[in-house]
């Protein structure tokens, strides 16, 4: 049986999960193509999100701990996150929807996130979303024995892309 894209007044075909909640649960509904890439345009994933879960979304065992895995093979906020915000099989997170720094206006916050990517303010965002996989990836748990010095630096990095993100996407 075919499940109907979740969106009030849609009749598509709903193939694409949308996280209910930003926790551990299996908590979805479907949507389609086009309501995915509405839904993931306007929902942050990391905004409002405190230091408790940061930390348990880079701690998180479906984010990390089974990557001999596909990602697909389990349906969380944190694999759907990964999915659709890192992986961004939907070209939602594409640099036409950022634009750049403008020189004059960065503010201190916008500064301290950069520092903390190892970027200027000439980035571009594409450059910024390779560079937060690529740290990703380096400061990966599984890779430092579960060091909590690199846990933390993950952390921070995701705050960091975090504040770049809103403050460079267009509205
Ligand atoms: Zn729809």
């Amino acid at each position: 049986m075919k499940i109907i894209c979740d969106w009030e007044n849609c009749n598509e075909i709903g193939s694409y999960k949308a996280p209910l909640e930003k926790d551990n649960s299996k908590k979805y509904r479907l949507l389609c193509l086009t309501h995915i890439k509405i839904f993931n345009k306007n929902w942050n994933y990391f905004e409002n999100m405190n230091d408790q879960e940061i930390e348990f979304f880079i701690k998180s065992d479906l984010t990390w701990h089974k990557s001999t895995k596909t990602f697909g093979s389990s349906d969380n906020f944190f694999n759907i996150l990964w999915n659709n915000a890192l992986d961004d099989k939907l070209n939602i997170f594409k640099s036409s929807n950022f634009r750049d720094f403008k020189k004059t206006k960065v503010s201190q916050q916008d500064k301290d996130a950069l520092q903390v990517m190892e970027l200027n303010e000439e980035v571009k965002w594409e450059q910024i979303q390779s560079k937060f996989k690529e740290l990703v990836k380096k400061y990966h748990p599984d890779k430092n024995q579960g060091s909590k010095k690199f846990e933390d630096k993950l952390k921070k990095i995701t705050l960091a892309y975090s504040q770049l993100k809103k403050t460079l996407g267009k509205k």
